[in-house]
């Protein structure tokens, strides 16, 4: 049983890993979805093309032979191109030669007439294939390029170079059956991306509100979570220092209490602006809960990040807000510790709480280190 188990998962492993390669996590979904299906298309077109390819050279049709087994070696080729798909290109590379190796082959099935003239049959799949890699412009431009030249062979290179002889009837039904196809491909290709717009848009905007707060347009704990994340690993790498700072506003109950929550609301407005504005453009600026915010600050030691939160309290304290024709003012206070890689980010965060409750207990307004409380 254990043995059918791990020889099942084996196989499930092959499969996902022929159908998946080249696929990326830099790429969007619509990309790997199609990464996907080239990987399917070429090695189906590598199978289908192998056989008859085959099955052509043992019934001594060399030529066609030939062509199949070229192709065939074309769409390995393209899975080749994916399964080693260091190079960032490969997965445009790829159905660029599938588009062209595909319409050659469709030409060449129309000018030979393939076996015993069914070759044209095939070229229905041309259409919805170049409109799903290449798109509706670029698909449309490769189909109708495919249609003049088909023309050219169909009514004009008759006897020229045209082996399969087809009947008026059916080189006239061949080409509208053809367009209608072209043109329902053409409309369907575009009705999808058109929705997958749609809905890539809105799952943007889902996840761009999911991760701001709405009253302070500040990104919130979730937002600035990845901001922290990124820029942890980046000053590690680089081995600068990152600081955290915590900033919770003071007394703020008693503002509702005496402003009401629209009241309170307005503070929180006017502090986050403020504190967005006081920041450089590299820092993160978030509304971490409440009335507590959260300063990411690259590039800053402990030391320097005291003086930023110095310099945003004396500015708040400093910068009355007009609320039912009164001026208020409202101040904050502010816990600050670098991040100790080895120690970790909820450390500093641990610290930075731990400072800012000193700063409170020690009269609010004011701005205390993570350093400076061990000192204590
Ligand atoms: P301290 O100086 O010790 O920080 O006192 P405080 O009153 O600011 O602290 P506390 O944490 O006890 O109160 C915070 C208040 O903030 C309580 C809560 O009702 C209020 N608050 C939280 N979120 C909002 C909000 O979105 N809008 C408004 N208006 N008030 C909020
Ligand atoms: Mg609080
Ligand atoms: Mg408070």
């Amino acid at each position: 049983m254990r043995v059918i188990n791990s020889i099942t998962e084996r196989v499930t492993h092959f499969v996902d890993w022929l159908i998946t390669s080249g696929c990326k996590q830099v790429y969007d979904e619509d990309t790997n979805r199609k990464i996907i299906v080239i990987n399917l298309f070429a090695m189906v077109g590598m199978s289908i093309t192998f056989v008859l390819g085959l099955r052509a050279m043992l019934n001594n049709n060399d030529v066609l032979g030939i062509v199949l087994l070229s192709s065939a070696a074309l769409f390995g080729l393209c899975k080749a191109l994916l399964l080693h798909s260091r190079f960032l290109y490969n997965h445009i590379l790829a159905p660029f030669i599938l588009v062209v190796s595909l319409t050659g082959l469709m030409l060449y099935l129309v000018i030979s007439g393939g076996v015993a003239n069914t070759g044209p049959l095939w070229i229905y799949v041309l259409p919805p294939v170049a409109m799903f890699f290449a798109g509706v412009v670029y698909g449309v431009i490769t189909v109708i390029v495919f249609i003049a030249l088909c023309s050219f062979i169909l009514f004009a290179a008759d006897g020229m170079f045209v082996v399969a002889e087809y009947s008026t009837e059916f080189k006239l039904r061949l080409l509208y059956s053809f367009a209608t196809v072209t043109f329902l491909s053409a409309f369907y290709e575009h009705s999808r991306q058109t929705s997958f717009n749609i809905v890539k848009e809105l799952s943007d905007k889902f996840e761009r509100q999911a991760q701001q707060d709405t009253l302070t347009q500040l990104p919130n704990r979730r937002g600035i979570q990845q901001f922290i994340e990124f820029e942890s690993a980046r000053s590690r790498r680089q081995k600068k220092p990152l600081t955290l700072v915590l900033c919770d506003i003071d007394r703020f109950k008693r503002v509702n209490d005496t402003y009401g929550h629209d009241g309170g609301d307005i503070i929180l407005k006017h502090a986050s602006a403020l504190f967005k504005g006081s920041v450089r453009q590299q820092d993160g600026v978030s509304r971490w809960g409440g009335e507590e915010f959260l300063f990411v600050l690259p590039d800053t030691n402990e030391a320097n990040g005291v003086i930023l939160a110095e310099k945003i309290r004396e500015t708040l304290a400093s910068t009355p807000i007009e609320i039912q024709q009164k001026n208020v003012t409202v101040t904050a206070s502010f816990g600050v510790a670098q991040i100790d890689f080895e120690q970790g980010l909820d450390k500093a965060l641990t610290l930075a709480d731990k400072a800012l409750y000193k700063a409170k207990e020690n009269g609010r307004n004011k701005v205390l280190s993570a350093s400076s409380l061990a000192r204590l």
